[in-house]
């Protein structure tokens, strides 16, 4: 195998496994290259195998784990090294009309992957292939548009049918919906003669030859001259087989699209894409015009799917009824949802080619309008729906808020004032409570919700806090044991671990109402978990629980109040779109003392001055942390990484106590090592990410991380909180191993310059996009095919108000023109705007 579609792959391979695929930040441009080498290996029918490596290391590439990266990488680099007859060194030989293009690398140079490598495939699944395919969200689910394509009287070639229905695409609206991938200026297509070499462009012509050609060497490549008027050209393959010949029948018009090479014995193109140009019945689809390609078809298909869209196209996109109303598409100067989508399929000859790619012209703006104005107006009514049902209305008088802040060994900060006032507030009206509660690491988010749970509790109503990680529970609960034991509350502990003892009679308590507040992990959410009088939710770290979750907690009581807690700045037009049913409010100011964290990267050649500050520190009676990065792909390997680190910090510092914690550690022994450090007993915690959230141990002044570079920089940021919480100055080290390039450390130093998590907030979304900035929870609420919310905060904003004013005006879509907003509404939301009566 090994055929030059994996050519241009070899090099950067070869490279990346010298350095076991953990040098992915310098090599420039990887997506581009796997896409050019997918889309060829598609045109030329590449073995299935092959594709799905290619396509998996592809949508790796587009993710945002660096390990499924690494490991769809190394997958890959191990198939080019396979032994297969085919990959036997081709040596050009003269061939009759042009050369095979100069030296394709022979798979010998392919990379040396270790056996040690290549047999520890086992570890990590990869990820599951996303779809190629993908319809619009926003694909009608009823209606004429929803009947099958099979009973839609259309005639349709059986084949392409199966195809599509194999596809999910069974539907006529999945295809009037489906998303072009890609244009292809056809507007004027070139002679042969007028290719420039290096160039890429689409020309048409007539296959005059098409063979196979045994090359010295033995490997058989496939030929096929085309030609037209004015010149002809060859066009290479370095995969053949029978197939390929039933591809290039001689006399057969076909449309290439490549980039020309000039090669001493002729004109080339090497594994261009290749469309049946055979002008049928409707030229003008395929013609003279900007014309998109699918995804999830082979190159070959493109032609057959574009005509039947097309004829869908015609026929059905006029039936699309426009859930906008009319006045506010006319005032924001948005195409009707029908002509967006004959659009869409078939841009105007004066479109912008850029903007098309870029999924940005007039079309594709609608859309995604409609994609975030739906998405608005689902959580704009979810949030009514939440108000207009009546809840628990606290009695909170001037004795309870004094009592509540009594509680707390120290003065609230203004901002906690603030902020409790809010609660308070929200808390003595009828309507329930959703309030989320944004606050830097440190910044006293658990006191306030001290504070809250103390009003409610004197109320004589049951409180629940859910974080996201037993620890965090652990520690919650000794804090809020500390803190409300003057209420002689009774404080329980649910989680999935420990005794089935113990954990029954926790929640016998709490479900007897015996135990007034429950702290726990998710094992709060789950089924046997009840309540007796449920009257505040608490929920830390929000970002770690689906909005499914919050509402499922909601759920054990009648109408609780809620208050989400979360320590990541998501900044503002972010948080609008993922918590647009909450109400805001931000701590934004730190108690009183904080010395600011001093932040340094490193290289790791530079490891030594973070030891010595870390000494200088325990010489001082401080404690430290080392933190190892652990992603699921490549835990294994990672777990190996952070054990080594322990071990040789210990020999290091051989009169301290390192001890290391590691989320796959059993419960208690975890417990057992966050115990000991808080106690100080052990004076470096070597861990993975489980004290991202939350910890508190206020002796801590050093936290090194090491590989630095495969954490966000919120993620970062909020680790590097848990230095600096008392009055002494934290230190924090990012060594970043040199994997990452340059462009991690530049990224990295943003992190040297502010210790404002809004700013680091807003510089990660800038850097990496909102799917990778919120990692991939946001479920519950509808699917983003054309919108982007980094690069549409703008439409995002205004679909928002837009939302927003209609809710207000009409708040149950009552009135008849709103008929189709509801429509609308419910089919994109698929029912899930029911959580409202819930919530
Ligand atoms: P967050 O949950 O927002 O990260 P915490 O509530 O855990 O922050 O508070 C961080 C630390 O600051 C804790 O040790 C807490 O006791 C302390 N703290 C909180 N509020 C105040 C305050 N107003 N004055 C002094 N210390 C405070
Ligand atoms: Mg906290």
């Amino acid at each position: 195998m090994a055929g030059a579609h994996l050519d241009r792959l070899a090099a950067p391979l070869r490279f990346l496994a010298q350095r076991d695929f953990r040098a992915l930040g310098r090599v420039r441009g990887l997506p581009a290259l796997l896409e050019a080498s997918l889309a060829e290996a598609r045109s030329l029918g590449a073995p299935p195998g092959e594709v799905r490596l290619l396509s998996e290391a592809l949508a790796a590439s587009r993710g945002r784990s660096i390990d499924a990266q690494a490991e769809a990488l190394r997958r890959l680099a191990d198939h080019l090294q396979s032994p297969d007859p085919a990959s036997a060194e081709r040596v050009a030989t003269p061939a009759p009309v042009s050369k095979p293009p100069p030296a394709p690398r022979p798979a010998a140079a392919a990379p040396r992957v270790s056996k040690r490598r290549a047999a520890a495939k086992e570890v990590p699944a990869p990820p599951p292939n996303p779809p190629d395919a993908r319809t619009l969200s926003i694909a009608p689910r009823e209606g004429p548009l929803a009947a099958s394509l099979r009973r839609s009287g259309m005639r349709i070639n059986p084949r392409l049918l199966a195809a599509l229905e194999k596809k999910g695409l069974g539907r006529v609206g999945d295809l009037l919906f489906l998303l072009p991938r890609a244009y292809e200026d056809r507007r004027r297509l070139h002679t042969l003669r007028e290719l420039r070499p290096g160039e890429r462009a689409v020309a048409v012509g007539t296959v005059h030859l098409a063979r196979e050609v045994v090359l010295r060497g033995g490997r058989r490549v496939f030929q096929a001259v085309l030609g037209d008027a004015t010149s002809s050209i060859t066009l290479t393959y370095f995969q053949t087989g029978p197939w390929m010949k039933g591809r290039f029948p001689v006399g057969a018009r076909l449309i290439v699209s490549g980039e020309l090479r000039a090669t001493p014995a002729g004109r080339e193109m090497v594994h261009p894409e290749v469309e049946p140009a055979d002008e049928g019945q409707e030229p003008s689809v395929h013609f003279g015009r900007i014309v998109p390609l699918y995804p999830g078809f082979e190159r070959h298909e493109q032609r057959q799917v574009r005509a039947l869209v097309h004829r869908i196209c015609s026929t059905a996109a006029r039936a699309v009824v426009d859930p906008l109303p009319e006045p506010l598409r006319q005032r924001l100067g948005l195409l009707a949802l029908g002509a967006a989508l004959e659009r869409l399929h078939a841009p105007d000859d004066g479109d912008d080619l850029n903007a098309l790619a870029e999924q940005r012209g007039p079309a594709h703006r609608r859309l995604a309008f409609d994609e975030l104005f739906f998405l608005h107006l689902g959580l704009a009514l979810r949030r009514q729906g939440v108000k207009i049902s009546p809840g628990i209305r606290f009695q909170v008088d001037q004795a309870r808020l004094d009592r509540a802040r009594a509680l707390l060994p120290f003065r609230p900060t203004r901002a906690q004032e603030r902020v409790f006032s809010e609660i308070a507030r929200d808390m003595a009206r009828p309507e329930p409570m959703h309030r989320l509660l944004q606050g830097d690491v440190g910044s006293g988010k658990t006191a306030v919700a001290a504070m809250a749970a103390a009003l409610a509790l004197q109320d004589g109503w049951q409180v629940a806090l859910m974080a996201p990680t037993e620890i965090l529970a652990a520690q919650h609960h000794r804090t809020l044991q500390r803190l409300l034991g003057p209420l002689g509350v009774d404080v329980a502990l649910v989680t999935g671990t420990g005794s089935v003892g113990d954990r029954r009679r926790a929640r016998t308590r709490v479900a007897a109402g015996r135990a007034q507040l429950a702290v726990g992990t998710q094992a709060l959410v789950q089924e046997g978990a009840v309540f007796d009088r449920l009257g505040l939710v608490l929920i830390d770290e929000q970002h770690r629980f689906g909005v499914l979750q919050r509402h499922a907690l909601a759920g054990k009581g009648q109408r609780p109040d809620v208050l989400v807690m979360t320590a990541t700045p998501i900044p503002r037009t972010l948080a609008m779109t993922l918590y647009g049913d909450l109400d805001l409010s931000v701590l934004d100011e730190l108690p009183p003392g904080r010395t600011p964290i001093t932040t340094r990267v490193l290289f790791p050649k530079q490891r030594p001055r973070a030891w010595s500050a870390l000494e200088a520190e325990l010489l001082r009676g401080r404690q430290g942390y080392v933190l190892f990065p652990l992603v699921e792909a490549s835990e294994k390997v990672d777990l190996q990484d952070a054990t080594r680190g322990a071990e040789e910090l210990q020999a290091a510092f051989p009169g301290w106590s390192v001890r290391l914690l590691h989320g796959r550690m059993a419960a208690a022994e975890k417990d057992a090592a966050m115990e000991a450090f808080r106690r100080g007993e052990v004076q470096v915690l070597v861990c993975t990410t489980v004290v991202e959230v939350g910890v508190d141990v206020p002796n801590a002044t050093v936290m090194v991380v090491e590989s630095a570079e495969r954490f966000g920089l919120s993620q970062l940021h909020q680790l590097r909180g848990r230095v600096g919480r008392g009055t002494e100055p934290g230190h924090c080290f990012l060594v970043a191993s040199m994997a990452g390039g340059a462009e991690a450390l530049g990224r990295l130093r943003v992190l040297e310059e502010t210790s404002d998590g809004f700013r680091v907030a807003e510089k990660d979304l800038e850097l990496r996009g909102p799917g990778e900035f919120l990692g991939t929870r946001q479920s519950g609420v509808p699917e983003l095919a054309v919108a982007n919310l980094a690069r549409d905060q703008a439409l995002s904003a205004v679909a928002a108000e837009e939302a927003r004013a209609i809710a207000e005006a009409d708040p149950r879509l009552a009135r008849p023109e709103h008929a189709p907003l509801v429509h609308a509404l419910e089919e994109r939301w698929e029912g899930r705007l029911a959580l409202a009566g819930v919530g």
